[in-house]
């Protein structure tokens, strides 16, 4: 983009487990307008959703031509552009959303105006890269846990999507001595999302987490097996810093900063010294861990400001 060429005009849709968000603009401010924005619950089923957001988008088409659309969606997606599925989400176990079509749905109702796809975490990833607590870092993680978790990585620049893209959720943590809680992954069980998701901690303790009191052995189950989680991708992708969002990090009475302390002391337990650098040690040691697992600096908007963030780089890419 010249230096001299206004910002494109883009729609932006972070499609997540309770609510898709869509919003219109030529920056993240402009995003954030009201009169910018529409919120529709996922609850409503895909064909409800889509028409509704179509409907709107057309109305903002009509009214200034969109040049790109940006989706950053939960999923699991079919990301292959060589699949006859691509742009689609496949097995997901949220009811009635397996193979919606968002590409193919958007090229039917708005031609013409490119798309481009990826998934919730790397689209907020992509945003708080450009934006918020990743700029100027080309290594790093970006975690949401509410509905489900997932994890969007950043390697040498490049989001990782690899032969589908990263399903960190699902991955497998180690039991906890006396903690016989079955987990609530429809797939595996007691996976981290199975264990610790918004659902998992509702299906543990009887109450949302904003209920959960901050005693609650269910906090200290949480923050031991996220730690685990989160070791295994320090050990595998050697981040430099970790993004934690989410609806579950804001964790009831017991409070975000109480929730990122206590997940930074379990890490460097999980850890337990082994892998050495100063990112990983307390603040009070001379080290930065209060830097290295971080929430959002772009906080709830990170996933829409993802979206525009996409959308921004499929503009870019066009000839
Ligand atoms: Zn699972």
């Amino acid at each position: 983009m010249s230096a001299d060429r206004q910002p494109s005009h883009i729609a932006a849709l972070e499609a997540g487990g309770t609510k898709c968000i869509c919003a219109v603009g030529r920056t993240p401010d402009e995003l954030r307008l009201l009169a910018n924005r529409l919120e529709v619950p996922s609850d409503s089923g895909p064909q409800q959703v889509l028409a509704r957001i179509t409907a709107w988008l057309s109305t903002q088409h009509a009214r200034e031509p969109l040049q790109a659309i940006g989706i950053a969606s939960f999923g699991p997606l079919d990301l292959d552009p060589a699949s006859p599925s691509y742009g689609s989400i496949t097995s997901t176990p949220k009811p009635g959303w397996r193979n919606t079509d968002w590409l193919g749905e958007f090229a039917r109702t708005l031609p013409g105006v490119p798309v481009a796809i990826d998934t919730d975490v790397n689209g907020a990833a992509l945003g708080e890269w450009q934006w918020g607590a990743a700029q100027g870092l080309d290594d790093f993680v970006y975690l949401t846990m509410g509905t489900g978790i997932g994890g969007g990585a950043m390697v040498g620049g490049r989001l990782v999507h690899g032969l589908l893209h990263p399903e960190m959720g699902h991955m497998r943590v180690p039991r906890i001595a006396g903690d016989d809680f079955a987990g609530v992954c429809p797939f595996h069980g007691d996976c981290w999302e199975g264990l610790c998701s918004g659902p998992a901690l509702q299906a543990r303790t009887g109450t949302a987490a904003h209920g959960i009191a901050a005693d609650d052995p269910a906090w200290g189950y949480l923050l031991r097996y996220t730690a685990h989680a989160i070791g295994n991708i320090v050990c595998t992708l050697s981040p430099r810093r970790i993004i934690l969002g989410g609806s579950v990090r804001k964790a009831g009475a017991l409070g975000e900063a109480a929730y990122f302390a206590g997940l930074r002391r379990e890490l460097q337990r999980s850890l337990n010294g082994y892998v050495t650098s100063a990112a990983l040690r307390g603040n009070d040691e001379g080290g930065g861990i209060d830097d290295y697992i971080v929430p959002p600096a772009l906080g709830d908007e990170a996933g829409v400001c993802g979206a525009m963030a996409l959308a921004q780089r499929r503009v870019a890419l066009q000839p």
